[in-house]
């Protein structure tokens, strides 16, 4: 019967999640982890993007999103847009001049940034159907200290406690994955916004990114192509490009080419070759800044692992085309580009929340570790496909007197044969010499999360340590030799068996041949001629097997394990002799 946990509750789905967060320019987004996986969360309208827009009414009514940017043709002047450009500078600092005027509408650009926040926070918790207090908010990459504290003070005002300033590059290369990338590689994160263009090159350092460097322009974007092709629009259909519609209506016509081949509006046709004619000098500005990012990180274009997509700018083909050239390589379009910051920014709250199990994709050992033992056989002690960190270890001892070392082979493979198997290593133990078996010597292989392999050999009556590091090689096997090395131990498996039964009776037969003269020389009088002759023979026949040359496994396996019972009722025999004679000695027979 199954015992039912009386206290079972329902699983609830977080008791405290943490919601990610990209406060972008132009669009913001949220995200959470919910039973796992890291969603991006909808407004009741069903959208998972809201214009980064808030409009202030005269009435000091506040409204966020897509209303905002609605009441932006009525009143231009109240509708504050790309705020993110202003927050934590000083006024006049940002080379940029708003349409609006934050001091006529006597807020900040913080305060406006706690609108959005608010806002994101209100679609998040309708969508979970409960309250939540905490955020990880991302930033780009060259915000300096006072934008990012700007930032956290708005989440603050919008009542989020944020755990964590994460830097959008960083946030886009967890969510495309890369987390699991090996140390050193390296990654360009190519972010083409609305409203600004940033390209940042990371390295994976101590299994995390490092920025090693970011270029871009905080002029250039998406909203430069829609003004571009508003003009163009207007000229032809001979309207005011600075309408608001036209300019909407461009930015319409731009998503669209990036699917279609061509579009119309209001009876216009337009074809994408139009569009990226228009396009292409305004891409072609991305091109000095991804080589200033490459040249000062110290990163040769070839050297990088991947190239990942940002922004909703690259959803354009003609920036694909730009981004694999300037590269030289296809860029990465598995995520969504506009949505890869905010699920990034989700995945590092789950990680801290503890929602989100950070799935290491761990490493196995692609081939066996062990040391060579006597008769020249593989000792495995850490097996193949074993996940790594690993540890193991076995004791070890001398297999002939006298012997005052012990040479420690460390092998990589399948083959039980020693000399079939790779030597990565080899170190000396020095023990004190003694009688065969009186040596201790304990062996431990532990293989780091790095793949470096820790060999330890102690002599445990010195308690001496020999230490060996074997980097890389224990893991970093190429897979063609690995192959080649699995076949083989596939296609001698018999005879390498074959090879290790013998090798294994053979010394169990050299161990026991001098035992059995022995016993036979003491014994002589006590068991019959029959039973003697008996022994003798099953011992010839096992030195007969010893040294033909066919090494026949099975029949000396079988030979020496009837000597080995043979030679268990001598021994009874003469320790019940002994017993005999130490009674007799003390007079009770
Ligand atoms: P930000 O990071 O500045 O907040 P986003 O990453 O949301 O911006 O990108 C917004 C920009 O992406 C806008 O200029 C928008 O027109 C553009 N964009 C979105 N979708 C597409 C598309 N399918 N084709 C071309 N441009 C697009
Ligand atoms: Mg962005």
């Amino acid at each position: 019967m199954f015992k039912q946990p009386s206290n079972l509750k329902p699983e609830t789905l977080n008791p405290d999640p943490i919601l990610g967060i990209d406060l972008g320019t132009t669009n913001s987004l949220v995200g959470v982890v919910d039973s796992g996986f890291p969603i991006l969360l909808a407004d009741e309208n069903g959208s998972r993007s809201t214009p980064s827009a808030v409009c202030i009414a005269e009435d000091g009514t506040i409204t966020v999103g897509a209303p905002a940017l609605r009441q932006r043709a009525l009143h231009p002047t109240r509708t504050i847009t790309s705020v993110k450009r202003l927050i934590g500078r000083r006024a006049g600092e940002a080379g940029w001049a708003p349409p609006y005027s934050l001091n006529e509408l006597n807020t900040t650009p913080v305060e406006v940034s706690a609108e959005i926040l608010k806002h994101l926070k209100a679609v998040a918790e309708r969508a979970l159907e409960q309250s939540v207090s905490k955020a990880v908010i991302t930033v780009p990459a060259y915000f300096n200290d006072a934008q990012r504290t700007a930032t956290k003070r708005a989440g603050e005002l919008a009542d989020l406690e944020v755990v964590r300033i994460l830097s959008e590059p960083t946030a886009a290369a967890l969510a495309y994955g890369l987390d699991k990338l090996s140390e050193h590689q390296k990654v360009a994160v190519y972010d083409l916004g609305g409203g600004t263009f940033d390209v940042s090159v990371l390295e994976m350092r101590d299994g995390v990114f490092q920025v090693l460097s970011t270029a871009g322009d905080t002029q250039l974007g998406g909203d430069d192509l829609d003004r571009s092709l508003a003009q163009f629009i207007a000229e032809r259909l001979n309207l005011p490009s600075h309408d608001i519609r036209v300019l909407e209506g461009a930015e319409v016509v731009k998503k669209r080419l990036s699917t279609d081949d061509t579009t119309s509006f209001h009876g216009l046709d337009i074809t994408r070759a139009e569009l990226e004619k228009i396009a292409r000098p305004w891409i072609e500005r991305t091109r000095m800044h991804c080589l200033r990012a490459l040249s000062d990180a110290g990163v040769k274009a070839e050297e990088l692992d991947e190239v990942i997509l940002v922004g909703g700018s690259t959803r354009m083909p003609l920036v694909r085309d730009y981004v694999r050239e300037i590269f030289g390589r296809e860029p990465n379009t598995s995520q969504n580009p506009d949505e890869a910051i905010a699920l990034g920014a989700t995945i590092q709250a789950g990680i801290l929340s503890g929602s989100l199990r950070q799935v290491l994709l761990l490493d196995v050992t692609p081939l066996s570790l062990g040391i060579e033992t006597f008769g020249g056989l593989m000792n495995i002690i850490i097996p193949r496909n074993t996940t790594i960190p690993a540890k193991a270890g076995e004791m070890f001892t001398n297999a002939v007197a006298n012997q005052d070392s012990m040479l420690i082979r460390i092998l990589q493979g399948e083959r039980e044969l020693a000399k079939d198997n790779w030597e990565l290593g080899r170190i000396e133990v020095p023990f004190p010499a003694g009688p065969k078996g009186s040596a201790r010597v304990g062996v431990q292989f532990s293989l780091d999360a790095n793949g470096i392999l820790h060999v330890l050999a102690r002599d445990t009556a010195t308690n001496q340590d020999i230490t060996l590091e074997i980097r890389g090689t224990a893991i970093d096997v190429e897979d063609e030799r690995v192959e080649q090395m699995i076949a083989e131990s596939v296609d001698f498996a018999f005879e390498d068996m074959n090879e290790r039964i013998w090798t294994e009776a053979m010394l169990k037969a050299e161990e026991l041949l001098p035992a059995v003269d022995a016993a036979l020389a003491q014994l002589g009088d006590v068991i019959s001629q029959d039973e003697s002759q008996n022994v003798r023979d099953q011992a010839a026949q096992v030195k007969k097997l010893l040294e033909s040359v066919n090494h026949d496994a099975k029949a000396l396996k079988s030979a020496t394990q009837q000597l080995d019972d043979a030679t268990q009722s001598l021994a009874v025999m003469l320790i019940d002799r002994a017993m005999e004679e130490s009674l007799a000695r003390r007079g009770l027979v």
